[in-house]
Protein backbone atom coordinates (compact mmCIF):
# COMPACT_ATOMS: atom_id res chain seq x y z
CA UNK A 1 0.00 0.00 0.00
CA UNK A 2 1.02 3.26 -0.94
CA UNK A 3 1.04 6.10 1.70
CA UNK A 4 -1.45 8.83 0.85
CA UNK A 5 -1.01 12.47 -0.08
CA UNK A 6 -3.11 14.86 1.02
CA UNK A 7 -3.49 18.17 -0.67
CA UNK A 8 -5.25 21.27 0.32
CA UNK A 9 -6.25 23.55 -2.65
CA UNK A 10 -7.38 27.23 -0.53
CA UNK A 11 -8.53 28.42 -4.00
CA UNK A 12 -9.27 32.71 -3.73
CA UNK A 13 -9.33 32.23 -0.03
CA UNK A 14 -6.89 33.94 2.78
CA UNK A 15 -5.34 36.83 2.50
CA UNK A 16 -1.50 36.51 3.94
CA UNK A 17 -2.59 37.23 7.86
CA UNK A 18 -5.11 34.74 7.59
CA UNK A 19 -2.75 32.29 5.80
CA UNK A 20 0.45 32.79 8.59
CA UNK A 21 -2.80 32.12 11.14
CA UNK A 22 -4.15 28.81 9.29
CA UNK A 23 -0.14 27.62 8.41
CA UNK A 24 0.90 28.21 12.01
CA UNK A 25 -2.47 25.77 13.63
CA UNK A 26 -1.79 23.73 11.36
CA UNK A 27 2.16 22.82 11.43
CA UNK A 28 2.04 20.91 14.64
CA UNK A 29 -1.20 18.89 14.15
CA UNK A 30 0.25 17.28 10.67
CA UNK A 31 3.60 17.02 11.83
CA UNK A 32 3.79 13.30 12.63
CA UNK A 33 1.63 12.42 9.67
CA UNK A 34 2.96 9.15 7.50
CA UNK A 35 1.07 10.87 4.30
CA UNK A 36 2.59 13.60 2.08
CA UNK A 37 0.86 16.77 3.04
CA UNK A 38 0.93 19.79 0.40
CA UNK A 39 -1.19 23.21 0.89
CA UNK A 40 -1.78 24.86 -2.62
CA UNK A 41 -2.46 28.58 -2.14
CA UNK A 42 -3.28 31.73 -3.93
CA UNK A 43 0.01 33.56 -5.29
CA UNK A 44 -0.19 36.36 -2.60
CA UNK A 45 0.37 33.37 0.47
CA UNK A 46 3.27 31.51 -1.58
CA UNK A 47 6.28 33.49 0.32
CA UNK A 48 4.38 33.51 3.24
CA UNK A 49 3.46 29.40 3.08
CA UNK A 50 7.38 28.42 1.98
CA UNK A 51 8.78 30.64 4.70
CA UNK A 52 6.35 29.19 7.60
CA UNK A 53 6.80 25.64 6.15
CA UNK A 54 10.95 25.46 5.77
CA UNK A 55 11.91 22.52 7.72
CA UNK A 56 8.46 21.05 8.30
CA UNK A 57 6.62 18.16 6.48
CA UNK A 58 4.61 20.25 4.87
CA UNK A 59 5.09 21.03 1.26
CA UNK A 60 3.48 24.10 -0.85
CA UNK A 61 2.07 24.26 -4.02
CA UNK A 62 0.60 27.29 -6.50
CA UNK A 63 -3.02 26.61 -8.19
CA UNK A 64 -1.88 27.43 -11.79
CA UNK A 65 0.94 28.34 -14.10
CA UNK A 66 1.44 29.67 -17.18
CA UNK A 67 3.08 27.73 -20.13
CA UNK A 68 5.38 30.35 -21.10
CA UNK A 69 9.42 31.29 -19.58
CA UNK A 70 8.61 34.76 -19.87
CA UNK A 71 6.59 37.73 -21.75
CA UNK A 72 3.39 39.68 -22.56
CA UNK A 73 0.91 37.98 -20.83
CA UNK A 74 0.06 40.25 -18.27
CA UNK A 75 -1.61 38.73 -15.24
CA UNK A 76 0.15 35.01 -15.37
CA UNK A 77 2.69 33.40 -13.58
CA UNK A 78 5.78 31.32 -14.76
CA UNK A 79 6.94 28.03 -13.35
CA UNK A 80 10.26 29.72 -12.97
CA UNK A 81 9.05 32.30 -10.42
CA UNK A 82 7.21 29.54 -8.41
CA UNK A 83 9.93 27.31 -8.40
CA UNK A 84 12.54 30.09 -7.30
CA UNK A 85 10.54 31.10 -5.03
CA UNK A 86 10.89 27.22 -3.10
CA UNK A 87 6.98 26.15 -4.49
CA UNK A 88 7.02 22.32 -5.34
CA UNK A 89 4.01 21.64 -6.57
CA UNK A 90 0.89 23.09 -9.26
CA UNK A 91 -2.40 22.33 -9.77
CA UNK A 92 -3.01 22.42 -13.54
CA UNK A 93 -6.30 22.19 -15.45
CA UNK A 94 -8.67 22.24 -12.05
CA UNK A 95 -12.48 22.08 -13.17
CA UNK A 96 -12.90 25.80 -12.43
CA UNK A 97 -10.05 27.00 -14.56
CA UNK A 98 -11.41 24.62 -17.12
CA UNK A 99 -15.09 25.89 -16.50
CA UNK A 100 -14.52 29.53 -16.06
CA UNK A 101 -11.10 29.99 -17.54
CA UNK A 102 -11.02 28.06 -20.64
CA UNK A 103 -8.76 26.14 -20.22
CA UNK A 104 -8.68 22.56 -22.23
CA UNK A 105 -7.18 19.38 -22.86
CA UNK A 106 -4.54 21.31 -24.76
CA UNK A 107 -3.71 24.04 -22.24
CA UNK A 108 -3.19 21.57 -19.87
CA UNK A 109 -1.10 19.23 -21.32
CA UNK A 110 1.19 22.60 -22.70
CA UNK A 111 1.23 23.83 -18.56
CA UNK A 112 2.31 20.46 -17.62
CA UNK A 113 5.49 20.43 -19.54
CA UNK A 114 6.31 24.51 -18.62
CA UNK A 115 5.71 22.91 -15.08
CA UNK A 116 7.82 19.56 -15.45
CA UNK A 117 10.61 21.34 -17.51
CA UNK A 118 11.23 23.81 -14.12
CA UNK A 119 11.15 20.97 -11.75
CA UNK A 120 7.67 21.53 -10.29
CA UNK A 121 5.55 18.43 -9.57
CA UNK A 122 1.92 18.78 -11.23
CA UNK A 123 -1.29 18.04 -9.85
CA UNK A 124 -3.28 17.24 -13.00
CA UNK A 125 -6.98 17.88 -12.64
CA UNK A 126 -9.25 15.38 -14.67
CA UNK A 127 -13.36 14.63 -14.24
CA UNK A 128 -16.49 14.44 -15.98
CA UNK A 129 -19.56 16.67 -15.35
CA UNK A 130 -22.85 15.56 -13.79
CA UNK A 131 -24.29 15.54 -17.59
CA UNK A 132 -21.07 13.71 -18.68
CA UNK A 133 -22.10 10.92 -16.28
CA UNK A 134 -25.43 11.02 -16.30
CA UNK A 135 -24.99 10.44 -20.25
CA UNK A 136 -23.00 7.06 -20.15
CA UNK A 137 -19.96 9.77 -21.26
CA UNK A 138 -18.24 9.33 -18.36
CA UNK A 139 -15.36 6.51 -19.40
CA UNK A 140 -15.32 8.81 -22.85
CA UNK A 141 -14.54 12.07 -21.28
CA UNK A 142 -11.80 10.74 -19.41
CA UNK A 143 -9.76 8.91 -21.27
CA UNK A 144 -9.82 11.84 -23.93
CA UNK A 145 -8.55 14.08 -20.95
CA UNK A 146 -5.90 11.66 -20.39
CA UNK A 147 -4.79 11.02 -23.96
CA UNK A 148 -5.19 14.30 -25.34
CA UNK A 149 -3.93 15.91 -21.57
CA UNK A 150 -1.03 13.52 -21.41
CA UNK A 151 -0.10 13.37 -25.16
CA UNK A 152 3.31 14.39 -25.00
CA UNK A 153 4.59 12.77 -21.09
CA UNK A 154 6.78 10.67 -21.05
CA UNK A 155 6.90 7.53 -18.55
CA UNK A 156 9.59 9.49 -16.85
CA UNK A 157 7.84 12.85 -16.68
CA UNK A 158 4.82 10.56 -15.77
CA UNK A 159 6.71 9.64 -12.48
CA UNK A 160 6.44 13.56 -11.35
CA UNK A 161 2.95 13.74 -11.98
CA UNK A 162 0.22 13.68 -9.44
CA UNK A 163 -3.70 12.97 -10.66
CA UNK A 164 -6.83 14.45 -9.12
CA UNK A 165 -9.97 12.71 -10.09
CA UNK A 166 -12.09 15.05 -9.58
CA UNK A 167 -15.53 14.95 -10.58
CA UNK A 168 -17.04 18.56 -10.79
CA UNK A 169 -20.37 17.54 -9.44
CA UNK A 170 -18.64 16.72 -6.34
CA UNK A 171 -16.83 19.65 -6.03
CA UNK A 172 -18.05 21.98 -3.37
CA UNK A 173 -20.94 21.18 -3.78
CA UNK A 174 -21.30 18.76 0.14
CA UNK A 175 -22.22 15.81 -2.96
CA UNK A 176 -19.54 13.17 -3.00
CA UNK A 177 -18.49 10.41 -4.78
CA UNK A 178 -19.52 7.39 -2.88
CA UNK A 179 -15.99 5.05 -2.26
CA UNK A 180 -16.87 3.00 -4.81
CA UNK A 181 -17.34 5.54 -7.16
CA UNK A 182 -14.16 7.52 -6.67
CA UNK A 183 -12.52 3.61 -6.75
CA UNK A 184 -14.27 2.74 -9.93
CA UNK A 185 -13.93 5.82 -11.74
CA UNK A 186 -10.06 5.95 -10.22
CA UNK A 187 -9.19 2.46 -11.25
CA UNK A 188 -10.36 3.45 -14.62
CA UNK A 189 -8.56 5.95 -15.42
CA UNK A 190 -4.98 4.01 -13.85
CA UNK A 191 -6.08 1.39 -16.77
CA UNK A 192 -6.39 4.17 -19.45
CA UNK A 193 -2.40 5.27 -18.08
CA UNK A 194 -1.70 1.49 -17.99
CA UNK A 195 -2.88 1.33 -21.87
CA UNK A 196 0.07 4.21 -23.05
CA UNK A 197 2.47 3.58 -19.88
CA UNK A 198 2.45 -0.32 -18.67
CA UNK A 199 0.92 -1.45 -15.57
CA UNK A 200 3.92 -1.00 -13.54
CA UNK A 201 4.21 2.85 -14.09
CA UNK A 202 0.52 3.06 -14.29
CA UNK A 203 0.29 1.26 -10.72
CA UNK A 204 3.26 3.77 -9.29
CA UNK A 205 0.88 6.56 -10.39
CA UNK A 206 -1.08 8.56 -7.37
CA UNK A 207 -4.42 9.36 -8.39
CA UNK A 208 -6.02 11.58 -5.61
CA UNK A 209 -9.91 11.53 -5.70
CA UNK A 210 -11.55 15.57 -5.09
CA UNK A 211 -15.00 16.80 -4.60
CA UNK A 212 -16.21 17.55 -1.01
CA UNK A 213 -13.44 15.04 1.12
CA UNK A 214 -14.04 16.12 4.25
CA UNK A 215 -12.97 14.92 7.93
CA UNK A 216 -16.57 13.04 8.23
CA UNK A 217 -15.70 10.83 5.05
CA UNK A 218 -12.32 10.76 4.35
CA UNK A 219 -11.63 7.36 5.78
CA UNK A 220 -13.88 5.79 3.49
CA UNK A 221 -12.21 6.92 0.83
CA UNK A 222 -8.80 6.63 1.52
CA UNK A 223 -9.14 3.02 2.42
CA UNK A 224 -10.07 2.58 -1.41
CA UNK A 225 -7.24 0.39 -2.81
CA UNK A 226 -6.72 2.90 -6.02
CA UNK A 227 -7.77 6.14 -4.02
CA UNK A 228 -3.74 7.46 -3.28
CA UNK A 229 -5.04 10.23 -1.46
CA UNK A 230 -7.25 13.40 -1.65
CA UNK A 231 -7.25 17.11 -3.48
CA UNK A 232 -9.48 19.19 -0.77
CA UNK A 233 -11.10 22.44 -1.14
CA UNK A 234 -13.74 23.72 1.38
CA UNK A 235 -12.48 21.35 4.15
CA UNK A 236 -8.54 22.84 4.03
CA UNK A 237 -9.34 26.30 4.72
CA UNK A 238 -9.84 24.77 8.66
CA UNK A 239 -6.68 23.37 10.22
CA UNK A 240 -8.65 20.91 13.07
CA UNK A 241 -10.71 19.51 9.76
CA UNK A 242 -7.63 19.15 7.18
CA UNK A 243 -5.65 17.51 9.87
CA UNK A 244 -8.23 14.90 10.49
CA UNK A 245 -8.38 13.99 6.73
CA UNK A 246 -4.41 14.00 6.27
CA UNK A 247 -4.52 11.19 9.88
CA UNK A 248 -7.35 9.30 8.55
CA UNK A 249 -5.81 6.97 6.99
CA UNK A 250 -2.04 5.94 8.01
C1 LIG B 1 -11.19 21.22 -5.07
O1 LIG B 1 -11.15 22.44 -5.01
O2 LIG B 1 -10.38 20.61 -5.76
C2 LIG B 1 -12.22 20.50 -4.32
C3 LIG B 1 -12.27 19.20 -4.38
O3 LIG B 1 -13.08 21.29 -3.59
P1 LIG B 1 -14.09 20.76 -2.44
O4 LIG B 1 -13.29 19.85 -1.55
O5 LIG B 1 -14.52 22.01 -1.74
O6 LIG B 1 -15.20 20.04 -3.12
Amino acid sequence: MKNKIIAGNWKMNKTRPEAEALIKELLPLVADSVNTVIICVPYTDLHTAVQLTKGTNVHVGAQNCHWKESGAFTGEIAPSMLKEMGVEYVIIGHSERRTYFGETDATVLARTQAALQAGLKPIVCIGETLAERQSGRMQQVLTRQVVEGFKDITAQQLANIIVAYEPVWAIGTGVTATDEQANEAIAFVRGVFAQKYGKVAADALYIQYGGSMNDQNAAGLLAMSDVDGGLIGGASLVAAKFAAIVHAHG
